[in-house]
C-alpha cells in the first residue's frame, strides 16, 4: 500500500511538473504567432457549433425594415443596447445623432402601363429613396427608353415632358457582383437629376439586381441644386423587360406613375457601442460594426442586419472563450448608413473630438454569406502585417487579403488615417436580396453568417494582441 501510495504521489509530483512545464511552453507560445492558428480554429469551431448570431439575426429582422426616422429604427437601437447589455459588454451607451426621415407614403405606389395594344399593364415599383411624390392623380407621359447619360443628352428636344426610362442592366460578365453593380448604380443615384437637366418628368430605374425577378429593388437617390426634383422609382426586372418590350414595338408607350414619398423633418437616433475593455491598453481601440438601418423593403437581413449581430458575435465568441483582448475591442451599430451616413460621420466627429486612439476599424456590410477575405485600406506596412495573417483564415476559406475599399460607414474613420477593413463575402447572390423585400432572414444561411463571425472574431483579436 505505502509503496503503491508513494507511486501515485511521485507520478502526482511528475505530472504536476509536467504540466507545470507544458503550461511554460503554452504561455510562452501564446506571444508568438504560430499559436493564434489554435485560437483561430476554437473559434470557428464555437462559432459553427455554439454560434448566436442566427438567433440575433431572428430577434433584430422581427421588428421589421429599420429605415432612418422609422419607429422599427428606434426599436432596434433600443434592442441593440438591451443585447450589448444582456451580453455583458462593457460602457454600452448611445452616442446620439439626428437622421434623416423619409418615408414612403400612406397610399399604393403605381405605375401603369398605358399601351394601344396591350391596355393598362401594373409594374411592380417602388419610390427610390430621397425621391418627391407625385401630384396625387399621379403623373402621366409618354416613356423613352435609354442605357446612358450620353444616349438621354442626345435626346435632345424628344425628352422633354417625357418620363425617363433607365434601363441599362447590371452587367452579368463581371465575376464580382459589386463591380457589376458599381458600373449601373448612376442610373439610380443621379437618374432623376439627368432627367430633370433635359426636361424629364420623372425617371424609372431597372432594379438594381442580375436576377430576374419580380419585386422592385430601392435604394438611394440624389438631388442637385438648381435641377428641379421629379419623382423617381424602381421597377423590377421583369418589368424593366416588359416596358421595354411594348416600347420596341409601339410606337408610343404611356405610363401613369404615383408616388406618396415625402421627407420629414429630421428625427433623433442613436449609434450603439459595447466594449471589451483592452487587458493591457485599454485606450487602444479596434472597431468593429454594421450598419442597424436598412431600407424600408424585406427586413434588411443581409443588408445589413447580418453585418450587425455579426459584430455583436465577434464579442460574443471571444468572450464565451475567455480570450482576454489586450486592446479594447469595441462594436458598434451605426445609424443612417442607407440614406445619410449620419452614424458614421458622427461616430469619426466624436473620435477626432476626443483624440480616441483607434487602432484598425472592421466594417461587415456586403451580406451574410460565406466569407472569402478581407478587403483593406491602409498603408503598406500594415497591409503586410495583416497579408501575414492570411494563413489563420485559410481553414475557413477566408484567406484573400487584398487592397481595396472597406465600409461606407468606417470611411470618414479611414479617411482620418485609421486603418479600415471591410469583411469580404461571397458576392453572388447579395444583389438578388439588395433593397428589396427578398431581404428576409429566409435568405441568411446560419453556417456561412456565423463563418463570417469567426473570421472577423479571429481578425479582431490578433490585432488586439499584435496591434497592426
Ligand atoms: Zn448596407
Amino acid at each position: 500500500m505505502r509503496s503503491k501510495k508513494f507511486f501515485i504521489s511521485g507520478f502526482t509530483s511528475i505530472s504536476i511538473l509536467l504540466i507545470l512545464a507544458l503550461s511554460r511552453k503554452t504561455m510562452a507560445q501564446a506571444n508568438d504567432t504560430e499559436s493564434y492558428a489554435d485560437i483561430a480554429k476554437e473559434i470557428t469551431r464555437t462559432a459553427l457549433a455554439e454560434g448566436q448570431a442566427y438567433r440575433l439575426l431572428a430577434e433584430l429582422t422581427s421588428y421589421g425594415p429599420r429605415l432612418s426616422g422609422s419607429p422599427q429604427a428606434a426599436a432596434a437601437v433600443e434592442w441593440s443596447r438591451q443585447t450589448m447589455t444582456k451580453l455583458g459588454f462593457d460602457n454600452v451607451r448611445l452616442q446620439e445623432v439626428m437622421v434623416p426621415h423619409w418615408v414612403r407614403g400612406p397610399i399604393e405606389e403605381a405605375a401603369i402601363i398605358n399601351s394601344s395594344t396591350m391596355g393598362t399593364t401594373p409594374l411592380t415599383v417602388c419610390a427610390l429613396g430621397g425621391s418627391i411624390a407625385t401630384p396625387e392623380m399621379g403623373v402621366v407621359a409618354e416613356v423613352v427608353e435609354v442605357k446612358s447619360f450620353e444616349e438621354l443628352k442626345a435626346l435632345g428636344k424628344k425628352a422633354e415632358g417625357k418620363i425617363i426610362f433607365f434601363n441599362r442592366p447590371m452587367d452579368a460578365s463581371k465575376i464580382n457582383a459589386f463591380e457589376a453593380y458599381g458600373g449601373a448604380v448612376n442610373q439610380r443615384g443621379s437618374g432623376a437629376i439627368e432627367a430633370a437637366k433635359v426636361g424629364g418628368v420623372a425617371a424609372l430605374v431597372r432594379s438594381m439586381t442580375t436576377r430576374l425577378d419580380d419585386v422592385p429593388h430601392t435604394g438611394s437617390m440624389g438631388h442637385q441644386d438648381g435641377v428641379p426634383k421629379i419623382p423617381a422609382a424602381a421597377i423590377s426586372t421583369m418589368d424593366a423587360n416588359l416596358l421595354s418590350r411594348i416600347i420596341t414595338q409601339e410606337k408610343t408607350v404611356r405610363v401613369r406613375l404615383k408616388l406618396a414619398c415625402q421627407t420629414l423633418p429630421d428625427a433623433p437616433s442613436a449609434n450603439i457601442l459595447g466594449e471589451i475593455t483592452g487587458a493591457d491598453r485599454p485606450e487602444e481601440i479596434i472597431v468593429v460594426g454594421g450598419h442597424l438601418d436598412s431600407w424600408d423593403k424585406g427586413t434588411g437581413a443581409h443588408d445589413d442586419a447580418a453585418g450587425c449581430v455579426q459584430s455583436l458575435e465577434v464579442l460574443r465568441l471571444l468572450k464565451a472563450l475567455n480570450l482576454k483582448p489586450k486592446r479594447t475591442i469595441r462594436a458598434v451599430m451605426f445609424i443612417n448608413e442607407e440614406n445619410g451616413l449620419r452614424g458614421g460621420i458622427e461616430y469619426a466627429r466624436r473620435a477626432s473630438e476626443s483624440n480616441a486612439k483607434h487602432i484598425a476599424a472592421i466594417e461587415a456590410d456586403r451580406g451574410g454569406f460565406a466569407p472569402r477575405g478581407f478587403s483593406v485600406e491602409a498603408d503598406s506596412t500594415r497591409f503586410a502585417r495583416l497579408a501575414n495573417w492570411a494563413y489563420l483564415f485559410k481553414e475557413i476559406g477566408a484567406d484573400n487579403i487584398f487592397r481595396g475599399g472597406s465600409g461606407a460607414d468606417i470611411s470618414v474613420l479611414v479617411r482620418q488615417g485609421v486603418p479600415g477593413i471591410g469583411l469580404v463575402p461571397e458576392s453572388h447572390r447579395y444583389f438578388d436580396f439588395h433593397h428589396s423585400d427578398n431581404d428576409v432572414i429566409a435568405g441568411v444561411n446560419e453556417r456561412e453568417l456565423n463563418l463570417g463571425a469567426a473570421a472577423m472574431a479571429i481578425l479582431c483579436y490578433v490585432i488586439a494582441q499584435e496591434g497592426l
